[in-house]
């Protein structure tokens, strides 16, 4: 029997060890998973709602125990991970509306009357990365059941804790047995097994892009269904036009969220030259004010790293003469603490300008006009979020139409909002997820005619 041990990235220190699931355990979990899926497909759609309502009810319940866990864990700030709790319960109640909401249609054919039912797809692999444990847990989760579908999910091996409290919550709610089941284990193990185990009808992975290729060329073998979440290196564009002060102090938490480790993270900032040398000005104070620290304190705004190795992965990008134009403080001591950083000015082909960092280290860098912020924004394989700063509207609307990623916010700093859909464009994904249609991307249409002649 393996284990692993969670540490605490903001102090090194062991919190937890935990048994990782095996492959036999991960089909035994499926089968139950299977059987599970029959009767809660057939829960009236009623009852489903009231189950998933009362699941949110005990996260709402447990936001505090929740919190705990994922700063103990993850090295989330408190105030931050509060918010990530009640986001799960926010999702759940969003997706509580749905199982009174799956009408088909009735299609006028000659000879009978034709109807579409929405099937629920069966058993979903549910694989989630270590960033953001408990959002990304929901976005597949909640949809999902409502659809009448089981899930059987993997955390990310370093960060499980919050999810396996999740797991035991949706029991304590009234969930049925295996129709929501959390597997704490490798990627390489539960997650290869959710991805080759034919009863698995979809995988709703978030991760690199890299292993996003696997799991597609996996399901490929299954005709599974498949939704990818995947990498991004998003562009803040900021247009002579715009407030200024606005875009440079929020532009920090458009990438520095998360320490960095957002697959959001506007980690280019394009600024139109003539205002280039202002909005540096205003941007420095904003960077050098980011809290960084003690996780539990409320007034914390950055954590720490994930990893000792993911710090080291991310000062790569920071080599002793890199252009480091300013850069904010980060505590000294035990903890995998990287300073919030800068770099100014940087060449197209740079590694930070073209790589997804996934860290506190974003580049700024000029551009003449509109067509070359939308070139700029444009050149990467990526294409999963992006904010524009403009005061004119018309410039606002052809930017964003003009630059090919899947979510945009103009004037503000936002990036996922659950009633809206998210997803990517090019190498960042396949699919959408949370907006009014999720569910749908967990049912199957059936068309049934039925003849009256
Ligand atoms: P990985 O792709 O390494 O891992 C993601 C998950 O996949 C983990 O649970 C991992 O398990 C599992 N996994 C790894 N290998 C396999 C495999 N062969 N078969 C099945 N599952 C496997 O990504 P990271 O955890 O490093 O997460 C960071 C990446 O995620 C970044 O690129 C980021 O941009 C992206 N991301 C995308 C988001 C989006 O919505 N588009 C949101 C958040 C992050 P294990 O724990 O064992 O590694």
């Amino acid at each position: 029997m393996s284990t692993y041990t969670v540490i605490n990235p903001a102090t090194e220190q062991p919190v937890s060890q935990i048994t990782l699931t095996d492959a036999g355990q991960t089909d035994a979990a499926i089968e139950r998973a299977v059987k599970a899926q029959e009767l809660w497909r057939n829960v009236a759609p009623g009852d489903r709602a009231r189950l998933l309502r009362r699941f949110a009810a005990e996260v709402d319940a447990h936001i505090d125990d929740l919190a705990e866990l994922e700063i103990a864990g993850s090295g989330h700030p408190a105030g931050q991970a509060r918010w990530e709790a009640g986001h799960v319960r926010d999702v759940l109640e969003y997706y509580s509306a749905a199982p009174e909401r799956m009408s088909g249609k009735q299609i006028p054919v000659p000879g009978g009357l034709d109807v579409t039912f929405a099937e629920p797809l069966g058993v979903v692999g549910l694989i989630v990365p270590w960033n953001f444990p408990m959002p990304i847990l929901s976005w597949g989760m909640a949809p999902a059941l409502a659809a009448g579908c089981a899930v059987v999910a993997k955390p990310a091996a370093m960060t499980p804790l919050t999810a396996i409290r999740i797991g035991e919550l949706a029991l304590e709610a009234g969930l049925p047995t295996g129709v929501f089941q959390v597997l704490p284990g490798k990627g390489s193990v539960v997650g290869q097994r959710l991805v080759d185990h034919p009863a698995v009808r979809k995988i709703v992975f978030t991760g690199s892009t890299e292993v996003g290729q696997q799991i597609m060329a996996g399901c490929a073998r299954h005709i599974k269904r498949v939704t990818l979440e995947l990498g991004g290196k998003s562009a803040n564009i900021v247009f002579a036009d715009a407030d200024i002060e606005r875009a440079a102090a929020t532009a920090p938490y458009a990438v520095f969220d998360n320490a960095g480790q957002d697959c959001c993270a506007r980690s280019r900032i394009l600024v139109q030259a003539s205002v280039l040398e202002q909005f540096m000005e205003l941007l420095e104070p904003a960077v050098k004010g980011v809290k960084v620290g003690d996780p539990k304190a409320d007034s914390t705004e950055m954590g720490p790293l994930i990893s000792a190795a993911h710090r080291a992965h991310v000062a790569s990008y920071v080599p002793e003469d890199a252009p480091v134009a300013f850069r904010g403080s980060a505590p000294d001591g035990p903890g995998y603490w990287y300073p919030p950083t800068v770099l100014a000015p940087v060449g197209a082909d740079a590694p930070a300008y073209t790589e997804e960092i996934f860290g506190p280290v974003v580049t700024v860098t000029p551009f003449a006009d509109e067509a070359e912020a939308i070139a700029m924004a444009n050149d990467t394989p990526y294409g999963l979020s992006g904010s524009i700063w403009t005061g004119n509207v018309g410039r606002a609307i052809r930017v964003a139409r003009g630059v090919e990623t899947g979510n945009l916010s103009v004037n503000s700093h936002s990036s996922v909002r659950y009633w809206t859909p998210f997803g990517g464009f090019k190498q960042s994904g396949l699919g959408r997820e949370l907006g009014p249609d999720a569910v749908d991307a967990f049912t199957e249409v059936k068309n049934v005619f039925i003849a009256s002649e």
